[in-house]
């Protein structure tokens, strides 16, 4: 299977209906697939050739959607660029790939100059919204004078793009993922109930992360309908799933926050959301206690996997999360995924023993771009080691317990940072939590809660010890706590840590 098929399958049975939904757009199905066709045609006749790099540097849109597919429509691999990179970042990723064209949007347009003096290698740039540059040509007009060619029907194996993580342990690295990796895990979600089939999924997360984009071709996939927010604003997020009859929506647990705890969640009609599929960070249970209460009536599905996995490895389904236990998890292996936990030998651990998680199937990465050793390093017999840490159960339940490089050592006893703050966000004035290790003489590393509060809400270190130590050991209760008003952020929307632990260590 390839990125492009369903585009084919929906012009041919629901033509008329909407595809995507975006800025006051709407286009059907078969205009999709018309404009695809001319855009891919734009894209041969502008000197993009088989296996050429295609850069997208933009906000979410509809055009976005367009750009990604005509890519593929013309043998081209698409190089999504995350839009909170510094120019020299993007210039690296831009020079790393060969990227030949790329496509930008007014939010970006001002950066042209700049990245093609970095990148004398770029050919064209091809740019929506309002004010395209000068030297740009217009996406409009591309699309209009496009010339339609034929799909290339890229192969399964061939190179689909190149995906960068998250940058949430370090600098990003290039993931290559294959049609087949990329169909392979939207294939085992969509067989799971990730979406409502032919539903209305809302893009608020960035396209330019992996996570949207498997809800993007999973939706595509059940012949649903795309609508694309350019910015996360939490009143314009309510507004869009009540009036525009969002069923579905792909977010992670900071946006989750952002929505349920906002004063004016109640003032929206809600009835129709039908599914929240959230995951790329861990959520606490405090959280998803708030979450059934805001939103009644969707169902709520999490999702674990890493951008190097195309990118789901398990899943947790709406029951599973009534039971005390289980919701405490990130569910079972999907059906396109192999998952065990093992030991620093790669000897599987007996159950319910934490080692690290590793995963196997068609889902894999090809490679990282450029990075063989790294390659080697992280693919072992066809086994991803995911450097998370976590542990299954009887049943295959998976409990993912921190990454590896955040695992606090103190005092000889490992603590596992999701466990703590699972603790903390338990607390009625904590409205987010990070915890952390930070150096300590005595210890070798001390447990630190980074908490943000409700308004108005106070917490001092002593009334979070006495609350924490009724939930977990005492050697996991937090030694020292910091109140900010906000986290440091991945573009992806996860909490650094890193930053964290440099901030307050
Ligand atoms: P980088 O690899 O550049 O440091 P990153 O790991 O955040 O960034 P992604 O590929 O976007 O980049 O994220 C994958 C990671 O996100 C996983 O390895 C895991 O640590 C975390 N993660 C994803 N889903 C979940 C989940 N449901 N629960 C807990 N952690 C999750
Ligand atoms: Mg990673």
């Amino acid at each position: 299977m390839y990125l492009t098929q369903p585009l084919h399958r929906n012009a041919q049975q629901r033509p008329d209906s909407a595809s995507t939904i975006c800025g006051g757009r709407t286009r059907t199905h078969a205009q999709t697939f018309d404009r695809v066709a001319r855009l891919g045609g734009a894209l041969r006749s502008h000197g993009v050739e088989s296996g050429a790099c295609v850069a997208i540097l933009a906000l979410n849109a509809d055009y976005y959607f367009e750009a990604l597919l005509a890519t593929a429509w013309a043998d081209a691999v698409t190089v999504p660029v995350n839009t909170r990179w510094s120019v020299k970042e993007i210039a690296y990723s831009l020079v790393d790939a060969g990227v030949r064209v790329m496509f930008v949007d007014d939010a970006f347009a001002g950066l042209v100059d700049e990245l093609r003096a970095h990148c004398p290698d770029l050919g064209p740039v091809i740019a929506w919204g309002k004010q395209p540059p000068a030297a740009a040509l217009d996406f409009e007009t591309v699309v209009a004078q496009g010339e339609p060619i034929a799909d290339a029907h890229r192969r399964g194996d061939d190179l689909a793009g190149i995906f960068y993580t998250g940058g949430t342990t370090g600098f990003p690295k290039g993931v290559m993922l294959s049609h087949r990796n990329l169909m392979t895990s939207a294939l085992g979600c969509a067989a799971s109930g990730a979406w409502t089939p032919e539903g209305r999924v809302l893009h608020v997360a960035p396209m330019f992360h992996l996570a949207d984009l498997a809800s993007l071709i999973g939706q595509m996939l059940l012949g649903g309908t795309h609508v694309m927010l350019p910015v996360f604003d939490p009143v314009e997020v309510l507004r869009t799933i009540s009036d525009d009859g969002i069923t579905d929506a792909l977010l992670v647990p900071t946006m989750i926050q952002f929505l349920v705890d906002h004063p004016r969640v109640a003032d929206f009609d809600m009835s129709g959301f039908a599914q929240i599929l959230y995951g790329a960070s861990p959520i606490s249970e405090a959280l998803l206690d708030r979450t059934r209460r805001a939103f009644p009536s969707a169902r709520l599905a999490q999702a674990y996997g890493m951008t190097e996995l195309s990118p789901v490895a398990t899943m947790l389904l709406d029951a599973d999360h009534d039971d005390p236990v289980r919701r405490r998890s990130a569910g079972r292996a999907t059906p396109h995924s192999l998952v065990k936990v093992v030991d620093p030998d790669d000897v599987e651990v007996p159950r319910g023993t934490v080692g690290e998680i590793v995963v196997s199937g068609d889902h894999v990465m090809l490679g990282y771009w450029n990075k063989p050793a790294e390659t080697s390093a992280a693919v072992r017999d066809g086994w991803m080691h995911t450097g998370d840490g976590g542990f299954m159960d009887d049943d295959g339940f998976v409990f993912v317990v921190d990454r590896i490089k955040d695992m606090i050592i103190t005092g000889g006893e490992n603590v596992y940072s999701v466990e703590v703050e699972n603790a903390v966000a338990k607390h009625p004035a904590v409205t987010q939590v990070a915890v952390i290790g930070v150096p300590d003489d005595r210890w070798g590393e001390r447990v630190h809660a980074v908490v943000s509060l409700a308004p108005g809400a106070t917490l001092t270190l002593d009334e979070l010890i006495e609350h924490t130590k009724n939930e977990i050991a005492g050697y996991k209760v937090p030694r020292g706590l910091s109140v900010v008003e906000t986290f440091p952020m991945s573009g992806a929307g996860k909490i650094l840590k890193r930053e964290l632990r440099q901030m307050y260590g």
